[in-house]
């Protein structure tokens, strides 16, 4: 497995190539969540490569980017026991370098949910990713369904700038007990690793109401949030059901809902969803 961490020598590697390159972008500390985007793509692509960019420009200035977990080297011994062929894993001065003022903001998507609590959040995940595919110019690139939001706003930058890449979606890998894999999982004390069920238990209360009819998004939201309110520990920053291509709130469940939420547990702020189809 090659690790570069230049563009020209990702560049170089890349024009070298013959078939499909399928690319996989993370911030690394690698769990099953990536593993699983990893499999994926080696499975469709004669040629996969990782990327591993914790991405300075996509935190807020009272975020956790200081803080971020980081192991490189136990990320890639999972990578080339996965089989990947190449990881690119810049520094931050290789992909900003002095002088670097474009970004590729996308309009409106990008301002709801996170981009509410987090305003600068998907600018820069959208400049990186478009620098990403950019230097490693891949037939396809996989992303979770557990960022539903960033995949949404990536899927929308591909097509407004005619990316040649097609956007692959794979399922939330979740822990046994449901809540969704997450680097960040690290942060939480015992007690709200815990008290943090409640999201799934919550996203799973409304999978129940709508199966059982309720179609009122006002009615299931408040249910949501009333479950998640009894736990102590949970600090609720938003609850959503929205259409997920456009992301606009709901009144009435009537087509396909993304069922949407953020809460914090002590310093730690954890998202999940999960998608009602429309029958
Ligand atoms: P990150 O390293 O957190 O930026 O994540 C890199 C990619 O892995 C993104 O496309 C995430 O949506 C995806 N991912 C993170 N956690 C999970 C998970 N639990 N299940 C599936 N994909 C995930």
């Amino acid at each position: 497995m090659r690790v570069f961490r230049t563009i020209a020598e990702c560049r170089l590697w890349r024009q070298a190539l013959d078939g499909d390159l399928g690319v996989v972008p993370t911030m690394g500390y690698l769990h099953d969540g990536h593993m699983s985007l990893v499999r994926a793509a080696r499975g469709d692509n004669a040629h996969v490569a990782a990327t591993i960019f914790v991405n300075p420009t996509q935190f807020g200035p009272n975020e956790d980017l200081a803080r971020y977990p980081r192991d490189e080297e136990r990320d890639l011994a999972l990578l080339r026991g996965a089989g990947v062929d190449a990881v690119f894993a810049p520094s931050a001065a290789e992909m900003y370098p002095d002088g670097f003022s474009t970004c590729v903001p996308v309009e409106g998507l990008a301002a709801r949910l996170e981009g509410a609590s987090r305003p600068t959040h998907f600018r820069g995940v959208t400049t990186v990713v478009a620098k990403l595919l950019n230097i490693t110019a891949p037939r396809r690139a996989y992303f979770g369904q557990k960022d539903a939001q960033q995949l949404a706003v990536i899927r929308r930058m591909v097509r407004d700038l005619d990316i040649n890449t097609e956007v692959v979606a794979m399922p939330i890998v979740r822990e046994p007990d449901g809540l969704a894999m997450s680097s960040r999982n690290v942060y939480l004390s015992p007690d709200e690793r815990k008290a943090a069920h409640v999201l799934c238990l919550s996203l799973s209360l409304a999978e129940r109401m709508y199966d059982e009819a309720e179609r009122d998004a006002t009615t299931i939201r408040d249910a949501m949030r009333a479950l998640i309110a009894k736990q102590p520990l949970a600090d609720i920053d938003y609850v959503s059901i929205a259409d997920p291509g456009t992301l606009d709130e709901l009144d009435v469940v009537d087509r396909d809902a993304l069922v949407s939420l953020a809460v914090r547990f002590g310093t730690t702020r954890l998202i999940d969803n999960t998608l009602l189809r429309a029958p």
